[in-house]
């Protein structure tokens, strides 16, 4: 990037919300059904229907307002946006613009330099989404309006961002916390979390904004940072050519990695906002505010604080655990059962994961619950089983469903702790390979695993592998 420049970034980004209906109809939001099929006379926007406000669109603003430290306003209103395209039935979307229902909010992101950085959040509103235009071969186009009228919550950002990477941490940090709050699905392939960029330069120590472009659309962390590092390269050589920005809306093309014009930008009163007389106020009491607020579950970041903290883990495992809020919920329910901390991030992370992974589940659906691989675990302390067996028991547990005790018993794998079963496997080792122990003997330490190695093979991973050690350091002597 051209470094004569300093780079200035905000974003607006739109979260579908996970409720049943539409924000003001009863209709159904279900992705993927027949064209039209999910619509009433409400979302057709036909004349005398009226609009009621569903009222888990607004506890999930509360949340998602109350999760980014914003001030939840009081009382605020819905306004009409009026323009016309051939997806918004109604001629206005509704949506607020004087009196939204958060503002002044903030999250703290990690920037290249590390240490946090401050990015502030203007407000965010609740507004309808519009339907979809299907265009088909030659000149026709089709509408499903399906989509119209689904709930958004429309996160606008302070242009607070100086790089797409910083962009990007803000966004993915967002996109987590509207996913831990269970507020959207965060599936940006279809569309549930997107991102409109607003990009501008200026010399550096200019305080003044330059003339910004607006990217619409962007629906992958790969095309926003794409699309962003184009668009300030973009600029930079049109202004050290002599040009000039102009305000417009663009839109990235994904196959040729560029962006290009759509359209000129809209200024706000190019929208003729009004309050919408359909609907009354909106009134959030402080009662309703604080049961959100006592409903919240651990963001990602108090968890992340947590884990080193508390629990003593290392920042990277912290980082991983807490990354998806099922994976820690498995975590805390494993901890609590089994108190060692750092043992159960290291099964999370490895055997567990490992085994999600291969099978191409989440965590939620893991054969092995947090009680099961508890027994797991136990069982290694308390020296019924060696660690690696008890990867051999968890695998077994994945397959039958059993309890660790039941795998134990079934397969004959409790651990060889009696001394004389050990120490005879131990002299046939030897007698095996008197060559080498004679080189034990003289000193070539590097062959003690040699020897355990052995035992280990013979017992078939069932002896104990530290009264192994002893046994034969006790030969040697
Ligand atoms: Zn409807």
């Amino acid at each position: 990037m051209d470094s004569r420049y300093e780079v200035v970034i905000g974003l607006e980004v739109h979260t579908q919300l996970t409720t049943k209906t539409k924000i003001f109809c009863g209709c159904s939001k279900d992705f993927g059904q027949q064209p039209n099929s999910q619509t009433c006379p409400v979302c057709l926007g036909l004349p005398g229907a009226l609009p009621v406000l569903n009222k888990q669109v607004v506890e999930n603003a509360i949340k998602t307002g109350l999760a980014t430290n914003c001030q939840i306003a009081p009382r605020s209103i819905f306004a009409r946006k009026n323009y016309f395209y051939p997806d918004l039935p109604k001629g206005y979307q509704i949506s607020q613009f004087e009196l939204p229902i958060c503002e002044h909010g903030w999250l703290n992101i990690e920037t290249e330099e590390g240490g946090p950085k401050k990015i502030g959040i203007t407000r965010i509103h609740m507004e309808e989404d519009a339907g979809k235009l299907l265009h088909s071969e030659g000149n026709s186009s089709q509408v499903d309006l399906n989509r119209a009228c689904t709930p958004l919550l429309e996160v606008v950002s302070e242009p607070d961002m100086r790089s797409a990477d910083e962009a990007i941490a803000y966004l993915k940090q967002l996109h987590q916390i509207v996913v831990y709050l269970g507020v959207c699905d965060g599936n940006m392939e279809e569309g549930s979390f997107r991102c409109d960029a607003n990009v501008s330069i200026r010399p550096w120590g200019q305080q003044e904004l330059g003339t910004r472009s607006e990217l619409k659309n962007l629906n992958s962390f790969r095309f926003i940072k794409q699309a962003i590092e184009y668009e300030v390269e973009r600029q930079a050589e049109l202004i050290d050519d002599g040009g000039k920005v102009v305000q417009e809306t663009r839109l990235f093309d994904a196959d040729a990695g560029t962006t290009r014009s759509m359209r000129g930008k809209e200024e706000a009163h190019d929208y003729r906002y009004f309050p919408d007389p359909d609907l009354v106020p909106l009134v959030v009491s402080e009662k309703w505010i604080e049961t959100v607020r006592a409903g919240l579950p651990e963001l990602p970041a108090a968890k992340v604080s947590r884990y080193q903290q508390e629990l003593g883990l290392p920042a990277y495992d912290a980082g991983v655990l807490s990354a998806e809020r099922e994976v820690a919920d498995y975590f805390d329910a494993l901890v609590a059962l089994h108190g060692n901390a750092k043992v159960c991030a290291n099964w999370v992370m490895g055997e567990v994961s490992r085994a999600l992974n291969e099978n191409g589940i989440s965590v939620v659906d893991c054969p092995v619950s947090p009680e099961l691989l508890a027994g797991v675990l136990q069982r290694i302390d308390d020296n019924t089983i060696s660690g690696k067996i008890a990867k051999t028991v968890f695998e077994e547990i994945w397959k039958s469903g059993k309890t660790a005790d039941q795998v134990i018993e079934d397969k004959g794998l409790k651990q060889v702790t009696d001394t004389g079963a050990i120490e005879g496997i131990l002299d046939e080792v030897i007698a095996a390979n008197q060559g080498q122990f004679e080189e034990l003997k003289g000193g070539k330490d590097k062959l003690t695993g040699f020897f355990v190695g052995q035992v280990m093979k013979l017992s078939k991973g069932k002896a104990n592998p530290g009264m192994v050690n002893q046994l034969l350091k006790k030969k040697l002597s």
